[in-house]
């Protein structure tokens, strides 16, 4: 269905070994529990299909580690032909040498059947390691990696990785990236957003997918971590006063199998109340959001000398969010 009717969704699939977080990652990301409740998390035992009920409506693939490629059992077209990537979580508190073996397998697994998935290892519960152990896991891992690929015959293969941790905005920012990639439209939705900021003097837009915090794109200047938590910090203080107060945003628990399936932006997500929210800071500056649609807003940081023009940001906002309704439109 979703082929028909939209651009095909990013899918991921999220694996690794057992109580290496992958549980933990996808509650605190997709689902808002708050990290130090994944404590009491069960562990992953099977395969699990997750519908996200969110912008890029892609779904995660839980499984857990000990899953053997080549005793037939899994019907590996069907679970690598889709996949836009691979998230391979290796806890980094823990012995690893296991794990890479096993993401090794699965790196030559995939080279089999669909070679266009993106690799991501997320090198996951960082926040328990100091900056430099940190820095010398990542590098004992890619150095195994790529000697054990070279190894194998599988020199080319492109890997990303990424520290993280799912007490702090790393696990998001992790997700940005690799969702960005999966996007056929980033490339589009970065000049409008640059537009934007130089058209209205903005320091900082963020296109946020806001049930799961992770942003979509970004203008072209560089990311900061401060600005990106500032404006995802806001998106909860704006989400839970919606919660309480505001309208009902459709993320009834029980989502039927049609409105998981719909497609990105369709007709109907566009027609919501806009909805926007202002924030001064001590420091200056301005915290500008505003609902593109059901799924995302933008978030902008600007100084407050820029937000006197409102009517000029009213304008050019409105203008963008008509943009990005044709880019959607023409990618269904
Ligand atoms: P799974 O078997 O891969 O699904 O692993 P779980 O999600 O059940 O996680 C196993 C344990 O790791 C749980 O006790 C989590 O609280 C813990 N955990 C997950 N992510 C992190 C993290 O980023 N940092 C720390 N310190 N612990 C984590």
């Amino acid at each position: 269905i979703s082929r028909v009717r939209g651009a095909p969704r990013p899918r991921l699939l999220l694996q690794g070994q057992r109580r290496s977080g992958k549980s933990s990652i996808s509650s605190v990301v997709f689902h808002k529990m708050p990290p130090t409740e994944t404590l009491f998390l069960e562990s992953t035992t099977r395969i699990q299909k997750e519908p996200v009920n969110s912008f890029m409506d892609f779904q995660v693939w839980d499984f857990p580690g000990q899953i053997d490629y080549n005793d037939g059992t899994f019907d590996l077209e069907t679970l690598f032909g889709d996949t836009g990537a691979l998230i391979y979580v290796i806890d980094a508190q823990d012995e690893y040498l296991e794990a890479l073996t096993r993401l090794h397998q699965t790196i030559e697994a995939i080279q089999r059947h669909n070679s266009s998935i993106n690799i991501e290892v997320f090198i996951h519960k960082v926040d328990g390691l100091s900056d430099d152990f940190k820095l010398d896991t990542q590098r004992d891992i890619v150095q195994r990696t790529t000697d054990e690929l070279a190894d194998m015959g599988l020199d080319g293969v492109h890997i990303n990785y990424h520290l993280t941790s799912i007490y702090d905005h790393s696990i998001f920012e992790a997700f940005s990236k690799v969702i960005q990639k999966l996007l056929p439209e980033l490339g589009t939705l970065e000049n409008l957003l640059n537009g934007l900021v130089s058209n209205c003097r903005i320091e900082k837009a963020f296109l946020f997918d806001v049930l799961s915090k992770i942003y979509v794109a970004t203008d072209s200047s560089p990311v900061d971590v401060q600005s990106y938590e500032i404006c995802s910090d806001y998106i909860d203080v704006v989400l839970d006063m919606t919660e309480i107060y505001g309208y009902d945003r459709g993320e009834s628990e029980v989502s039927t199998v049609e409105e998981t399936k719909s497609s990105v932006g369709s007709s109907e997500d566009w027609s919501l109340p806009d909805q926007s929210s202002v924030m001064k800071l001590q420091n200056g500056m301005v915290l500008f959001l505003r609902e593109i649609n059901k799924f995302l807003a933008l978030i902008c940081i600007m100084r407050k000398e820029s937000f006197e023009k409102r009517g000029l940001i009213d304008y050019n906002v409105q203008v963008f969010q008509q943009a990005l309704e044709k880019v959607f439109e023409l990618h269904r």
